[in-house]
C-alpha cells in the first residue's frame, strides 16, 4: 500500500513513493451532486494515468457502486467522446452505507480484491469526508478532485462546474432582463447554493444585477425594500435581485412576497434556476481545470501522496490535506460582495 501521511500542508512539488514501488491500478469515483466538468476529469485521470503506465478502473455509482462491487476497467478509448458532455459517465450517489463503518470496510474488501492502490475521488466536501475515513480505516491511498458547483472547498480557487453553472445562470439572467427592461419590473431570481453564496454573488456581478442575497451575509427585508424603491427613484428601468437558494430570508419566492408587501406599486416576478445548473457541456474553463487536476491527481498517487486534494491556487497546482479541503469552507470574499453592492447603483 501507499503511504499513508496526510502529506506537507500545502505543496505544489512532488515527493517519491516511500516504498519506491510504482503503482499499478488506480480507480476513480464521482460522489454526491453532478458538475459540469466531471467526464472531462475522468477522461484526464484515465489517459494521464495510461501515460504513465497505470491501469485505471472506473467505479460505478461513487460509494453506493464501490460497497457492491461494481467496478470496471476504464481503457484510454473508453472515454472518447465524454469530454464535452455535463453529468458523469460513471454516474453518482449520495450513500447512507458509505456513512457506517460497516459500509466502509465493504468498500475496502472490494478494492483489496479488486487489487486497487489508490483512489481518486472527484466531489464535494461531503465525498471529502468519507475518502478521509476509507484511507484511515483501510489503508487505501486517497485523492480528492474538487467536483462541485458550490465552489466552496478551500485549497482551490475554483471547483470544477462552478464556471459552467454560473455561465448557465447568467445566460438566464441576461434573457430575463430583456424582458424585465420592457415591463419595469423586478424580477427575483434563485440559483443554487445551499450554504456557499459564489454561484449567486458572480452571476450577478457578472450579470450586472441590483441586489444579490448569499447565504455569507445577513438579509434585511426593510433594507432590500428601500434599495428596491430607490432603485427605481433614480431612473433604473427594471430590477433584478439574485437569491441564492441558502438566504436567511428564504428562497426567491420568500423574498419576493415579503419584499411585495411593502411595494404594493411593484410589479414583480420571480424565477427559479433550479437544475439547469448542473447540466450542459462544461466550458472552457472547467475543461482546461478538469485535464489539469486529472492529471495532477494521478501525479499525487504516483508521489506517493494519501489524504490530499489536488487543486489549482493563482493558477498554480497544489496539493490541500483532504480535511483542511472539507473542513474550511470557501466563502465568498467580502471584497467581492461590497463591489457588488458599489457597480448597483
Ligand atoms: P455536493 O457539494 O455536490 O453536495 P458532496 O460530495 O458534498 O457534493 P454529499 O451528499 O454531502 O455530497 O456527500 C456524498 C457522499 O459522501 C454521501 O452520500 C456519503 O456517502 C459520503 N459522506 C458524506 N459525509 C460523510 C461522512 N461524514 N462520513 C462518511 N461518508 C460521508
Amino acid at each position: 500500500m501507499i503511504g499513508d501521511d496526510a502529506g506537507p500542508a500545502r505543496h505544489s512539488g512532488t515527493r517519491t513513493s516511500e516504498d519506491g514501488r510504482h503503482v499499478q491500478r488506480i480507480a476513480v469515483l464521482t460522489s454526491g451532486g453532478d458538475a459540469p466538468g466531471m467526464n472531462a476529469a475522468i477522461r484526464a485521470v484515465v489517459r494521464s494515468a495510461d501515460a504513465r503506465g497505470v491501469e485505471v478502473y472506473g467505479v460505478h455509482r461513487g460509494y453506493e457502486g464501490l460497497i457492491d462491487g461494481r467496478v470496471s476497467f476504464l481503457s484510454a478509448r473508453s472515454v472518447s467522446g465524454i469530454l464535452h458532455l455535463g453529468g458523469t459517465m460513471l454516474g453518482s450517489a449520495r450513500s447512507e452505507r458509505f456513512r457506517t463503518v460497516e459500509g466502509r470496510r465493504a468498500a475496502i474488501k472490494q478494492l483489496q480484491a479488486n487489487q486497487i492502490e489508490g483512489l481518486i475521488v472527484i466531489g464535494g466536501d461531503g465525498s471529502f469526508r468519507g475518502a478521509d475515513a476509507l484511507s484511515r480505516e483501510g489503508g487505501i491511498a486517497v485523492v480528492g478532485m474538487p467536483g462541485t458547483i458550490d465552489n466552496d472547498l478551500s485549497g482551490s480557487d475554483y471547483t470544477l462546474g462552478f464556471d459552467t453553472a454560473v455561465n448557465t445562470a447568467l445566460e438566464a439572467i441576461d434573457r430575463i432582463r430583456d424582458t424585465a427592461a420592457s415591463h419595469q419590473r423586478a424580477f427575483f431570481i434563485e440559483v443554487m447554493g445551499r450554504a456557499s453564496g459564489w454561484i449567486a454573488l458572480c452571476s450577478a456581478i457578472a450579470g450586472g444585477a441590483t441586489e444579490v442575497l448569499v447565504p455569507e451575509r445577513p438579509t434585511d427585508i426593510d433594507e432590500l425594500q428601500h434599495r428596491i424603491h430607490q432603485a427605481f427613484a433614480i431612473g433604473k428601468q427594471y430590477c433584478l435581485v439574485v437569491v441564492a437558494e441558502g438566504d436567511d430570508a428564504g428562497g426567491a419566492f420568500e423574498v419576493a412576497r415579503r419584499c411585495g408587501e411593502g411595494l404594493s406599486t411593484l410589479s414583480h416576478r420571480v424565477t427559479t434556476l433550479g437544475h439547469v445548473q448542473r447540466g450542459g457541456p462544461p466550458s472552457m474553463r472547467d475543461r482546461i481545470l478538469a485535464a489539469r487536476l486529472g492529471d495532477a491527481a494521478v501525479s499525487a498517487l504516483l508521489d506517493g501522496d494519501d489524504r490530499v486534494m489536488v487543486g489549482e491556487i493563482h493558477l498554480e497546482l497544489v496539493r490541500t490535506p483532504l480535511e483542511e479541503a472539507w473542513s474550511t469552507v470557501h466563502h465568498t470574499p467580502p471584497e467581492l460582495l461590497d463591489l457588488m453592492d458599489r457597480l448597483a447603483r
